[in-house]
């Protein structure tokens, strides 16, 4: 989502003259925009800003910004610990940037706008032209969340769930596909939860498969609860929608999944896995893991490495529990580093293993892979699979933004290696 509002945040500073620039010495405003999920996301910031100060020691020092979910949850304390900051932003008052930036330069007063208003926010950014131009981009359609899972921050930092308008987000996407974007991924921080005048994610995914250029169709992060049958459905009726399913489960153990305040059982869980595999069986489920939560014991753990083993996930994130300030977690007793870390290593090494079993069974055979540029080195193609793995292969320049037959000749863990059979039938000039 960071990536998402960073975008929004520079189609909106455009408007006030502001260009990027790739050199840090020839910067005179530096915006850092933060994010809260991963461990100690403060002290990287505060680590960033010691970096830009020595930097400028000798030279005028850049107005200094800190957006996004860190300058949410620490606002006036940032402001207060290190001087070199000049504006916090929260994520839900981007649309006062611009004001926020000429105040500073009128009265050169320190600034903090945390203000939680998604709704100012969404209606400022339907006038400003989305210009984002990768193959692959994020849309933002909800945002904020009322579940206060007990690990979370992200009910104190984006605030109330909140959608936007249906129509919006469908003139958004349209433009995207005009900008000659060919792949969305409908964001949210329970994107299932999306409900706009009883408009559903399920009706969202339809509407925008209708845009002629857009090949593909993603949504992240949902939540097992919001795994509503319509959602189901659309996976029965959807030519566009991506055959991956990432649903965080967190935990196989229903205790832990109480004690984290998840609001839903394994059973439930299983029962969504079954009604989508029913539909299609080519549907593979990814998930987020939270190894050794405040509880977990022995025969918890055993519960997530099973259901690890049954489900076979694909490109899962798993990381040892880490309390998070202001979370009802926050002051739980932690479970022993050694024993957090075997648990994590069994974890990994069984899902590691459904990885790389999963791309070696694609040896030999030929994926769909949506093109999206080429290597950084120049010679090779790079693109995506249905299923997100990342596919390098010998191509051609008409390819890019195609969704074209890719036969892989080799794989590791993350990566599919191959060659481009068809040729697409794009004209080039
Ligand atoms: S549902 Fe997701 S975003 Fe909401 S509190 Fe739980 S983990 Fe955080």
């Amino acid at each position: 989502m960071n990536e998402y509002d960073s975008n929004r945040i520079f189609d909106t500073v455009k408007k006030i003259g502001i260009v990027k620039t790739e050199n840090l010495d020839e910067t005179n405003i530096y915006l850092l925009n933060t994010c809260h999920i991963r461990d100690k996301a403060k002290e990287k910031v505060y680590h960033e800003i010691g970096r830009v100060k020595k930097n400028f020691r000798f030279k005028k020092k850049p107005i200094v910004i800190v957006a996004g979910c860190v300058a949410q949850a620490e606002n006036n304390e940032m402001l207060k610990r290190e001087p070199y900051i000049d504006i916090v932003i929260g994520p839900q008052s981007y649309h006062n940037i611009n004001k926020k930036i000429e105040q500073y330069l009128d009265k050169q007063k320190k600034l903090n706008e945390t203000e939680f208003d998604a709704i100012s926010k969404f209606n400022y950014f339907k006038r400003i032209k989305n210009s984002s131009h990768k193959i692959s981009s994020f849309l933002t359609i909800q945002e904020g969340c009322d579940k206060f899972c007990h690990f979370c921050v992200v009910p104190y930092t984006r605030g109330p769930e909140y959608s936007r308008s249906f129509n919006e987000i469908v003139d958004e996407a349209k433009i995207l596909s005009e900008n000659g974007v060919r792949e969305i991924t409908l964001l949210g921080q329970n994107v299932n939860a999306y409900n706009n005048e009883n408009y559903k994610l399920s009706d969202l995914i339809l509407e925008i498969e209708k845009i002629k250029q857009i090949k593909r169709i993603r949504y992240t992060t949902s939540h097992p609860r919001d795994m509503s049958d319509d959602l189901i459905n659309v996976y029965s009726i959807s030519k566009k929608l991506m055959p991956l399913v990432h649903l965080p489960v967190q935990s196989g153990s229903d205790k832990i999944l109480k004690l984290m305040n998840r609001k839903h059982l394994i059973s439930d869980y299983i029962k969504i896995y079954e009604k989508l595999k029913s539909i299609n069986p080519k549907i593979e489920f990814s998930s987020d893991f939270i190894i050794a939560y405040p509880g977990e014991e022995e025969e918890d753990f055993k519960a997530t490495f099973d259901l690890i083993k049954n489900i076979k996930f694909v490109n899962s994130f798993s990381f040892i529990f880490s309390p998070r300030p202001g979370t009802v977690a926050s002051n739980l007793d932690l479970i022993d580093k050694k024993i957090s870390l075997k648990r994590l290593e069994k974890v990994q090494k069984q899902l590691f293993e459904h990885q790389i079993s999963m791309n070696k069974s694609l040896e030999g055979k030929e994926i769909k892979v949506l093109v999206e540029n080429k290597t950084d080195e120049s010679t090779k193609f790079f693109g995506k699979s249905e299923y997100m793995t990342s596919v390098i292969f010998d191509g051609n320049d008409q390819d890019v933004g195609e969704e074209i037959k890719v036969k892989i000749n080799h794989s590791n863990q993350n990566t599919l290696f191959g060659e481009a059979l068809n040729k697409s039938k794009k004209k080039v000039a």
